[in-house]
């Protein structure tokens, strides 16, 4: 179903978030206050405003509670990105997601009642680390509380063996799937033998899930 979102300020941040929701077939209102940065992807989206996102009067015409949810992307303008929060919060917004770059920015959009505080730098150092130190493990997603979820490509060595052969703890980590092209194929029989490409996806603790990932 179409969801009707509002992404202010157009960085790079800002517009790569506005331009992805949009492919994924919402509705996107753009706002920024430099006219040459809302210009350029005013094509992109379903209606772009030149408005300064802390002047309350413009930010009331934008009607923002008819929204599903805004993100507040004004980069490195703390300031700025502070004060938009707090008026579109007081002008109850159902959501609202903003991009911080500092702890102090965090807390600040934390009190003022922000439902989602990004760190897109900072959460993107941490994917790259990990992809740089486990050059194995394609993709992961973190459960909290130290659980994964984790795309791993088996070594060629494991070419042809049979999933009894894999050597992770059975009492920390479940093998969900087996992705293979395309196909994925759920729980799969434990005498699957391995074909060259396939990716296991695995659950469960990061300590064993790790061990598993450093003997491959
Ligand atoms: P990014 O890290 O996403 O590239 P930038 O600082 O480059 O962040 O982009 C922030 C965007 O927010 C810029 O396009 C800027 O014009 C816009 N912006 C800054 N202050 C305001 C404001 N008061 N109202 C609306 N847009 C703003």
């Amino acid at each position: 179903m179409k969801k009707q979102f509002a992404v202010i300020g157009l960085g790079a941040f800002g517009e790569t978030v506005a331009l992805e929701l949009m492919r994924l077939g919402n509705d996107v209102l753009g706002v920024d206050s430099n006219e040459e940065t809302a210009e350029r992807i005013a094509d992109s989206l379903t209606q772009t405003v030149i408005a300064d996102a802390t002047d309350e009067e413009a930010l009331e015409e934008l009607d923002l509670q008819r929204f599903d949810a805004v993100l507040i992307a004004i980069g490195e303008h703390i300031e700025a990105s502070t004060l938009c929060t707090m008026l579109v919060k007081s002008m109850g917004a159902k959501e609202i997601w903003v991009k911080a770059i500092t702890s102090i920015h965090h807390r600040i959009a934390q009190k003022l009642g922000a439902d989602r505080i990004l760190h897109p730098e900072y959460e993107m150092g941490l994917r790259v680390a990990q992809s740089m130190a486990h050059p194995n493990m394609l993709d992961y997603i973190s459960l909290g509380d130290s659980y994964f979820l984790i795309e791993i490509r088996p070594g060629e060595a494991l070419e042809n063996r049979p999933l009894t052969e894999l050597k992770y703890d059975r009492e920390k980590i479940h093998l969900l799937a087996l992705k293979h092209g395309q196909e994925l194929i759920l729980q799969p029989d434990p005498d699957h033998r391995l074909r060259r490409n396939d990716h296991l996806v695995l659950v469960g603790d990061e300590d064993a899930l790790r061990r598993f990932s450093e003997e491959l």
